[in-house]
């Protein structure tokens, strides 16, 4: 069935939103691709900073970009940092088992989706959605309220379970066959794969549970604890990048250090040292520390100095040299008794 009819399909870059959209072109119909960064996305920027991950056999990847590739597909890659805030700030919906506002999130995706498909003449959108699959935003009673608050209404197509959803207008209108739509229901992840079999797609991403760190109880962990030192829910760019990468420990209320866990992560934490405070064991190897917050005093600048020592190859030694620098570039060095293991109480691990 060739019609003339344009879809925007709402990638994410796993397997499920791949076919979707893979099964809208089936129809003959022209489908763009559309991907949001939000910033708190999994894939890219942590697997780019940690040497660990780079090293991996399998080459890293974009994988909307790869899928928009696999399927001959434009992708527009939209960045919503700013707009996304709101979402992760005040969810009308609330947040699912951690700091993840799922339902808001896909109300806001598709919302900026039909803006995208009303400016750009497109007929309708496509979302991976799968009912059943996901608590919280993927629910029979959710679809609608999505549906509703993004102002897409029936121009929302979900063609893995069309069939089990009211026709939206694109079938209604026979821009698509309902009867070439999919069923599908729950968690099993079967019929996906038979369909990507079908369509000789072998590979794609396998998402562990969300597409987002938000889904993730650390990551999740050190937002809170984030709001809760600066005494205001709130945070810019830098501060979700920072908190993908390190081991975050927070001895005192007024600062938190976060150490990098292997050169990869040294390296991009340099790259903050012009608006932190750093520590380096200068007589060791070890890690480079960042400190968010304020080092108030000696006292202050001692334990973090104790602390950053213990995390190198002088954690055995009587005493290491460590480098304290200002953000202007001012250095201080401090010889230190690396901190005992035992006098690191769990609490200052955040996530
Ligand atoms: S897992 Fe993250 S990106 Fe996915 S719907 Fe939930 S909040 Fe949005």
């Amino acid at each position: 069935m060739a019609t003339s009819r344009r879809a925007v399909a709402l990638i994410s870059g796993g397997l499920d939103s791949m076919l979707a959209a893979r099964v809208i072109q089936d129809h003959g119909i022209h489908v763009e691709g559309i991907n949001f960064f939000t910033g708190f996305c999994v894939e890219g920027h942590t697997h780019a900073i940690r040497r660990k991950d780079r090293e991996r056999e399998r080459p890293k990847r974009n994988n909307a970009l790869w899928v928009a590739e696999q399927l001959g597909m434009k992708l527009h890659i939209v960045d919503v940092i700013e707009e996304y805030k709101d979402v992760v700030l005040n969810p009308k919906h609330g947040y699912g088992s951690n700091m993840n506002p799922c339902l808001d999130c896909k109300g806001f995706m598709v919302r900026k989706a039909r803006e995208w498909m009303e400016e750009n003449g497109f007929d309708f959108i496509i979302t991976g959605e799968v009912l059943g699959q996901r608590p919280m935003s993927q629910r029979r009673d959710t679809f609608p309220v999505v549906a509703r608050e993004s102002g897409a209404n029936d121009r929302l197509l979900r063609p893995l379970s069309a069939k089990l959803l009211p026709p939206s207008l694109p079938e209604r209108e026979g821009w698509v066959d309902r009867e070439r739509l999919y069923d599908f229901n729950g968690r099993n992840r079967k019929p996906q794969m038979a369909l990507a079999a079908h369509y000789g797609l072998h590979e794609y991403a396998q998402p562990a549970g969300g597409c987002c760190f938000l889904t993730n109880e650390q990551y999740s962990a050190k937002i809170a604890d984030l709001w809760k030192a600066r005494g205001a829910r709130d945070y810019d760019f830098d501060d979700i990048m920072l908190l993908k990468v390190g081991r975050h420990l927070r001895p005192r209320a007024h600062f938190k250090l976060i150490v990098g866990r292997e050169e990869g992560e040294n390296k991009f934490l340099e790259g903050y040292k012009g608006r932190h405070f750093s520590l380096r064991a200068v007589s060791h190897t070890g890690p480079v520390a960042l400190v968010d917050g304020a080092l108030n005093d000696e006292g202050d600048m001692r334990l973090a100095a104790e602390l950053v020592a213990r995390f190198g190859k002088g954690r055995d030694a009587e005493t290491v040299q460590v480098e304290i620098r200002t953000p202007e570039g001012e250095t201080t060095l401090m010889d230190v008794r690396p901190l005992p293991q035992s006098d690191i109480p769990s609490a200052w691990y955040l996530g």
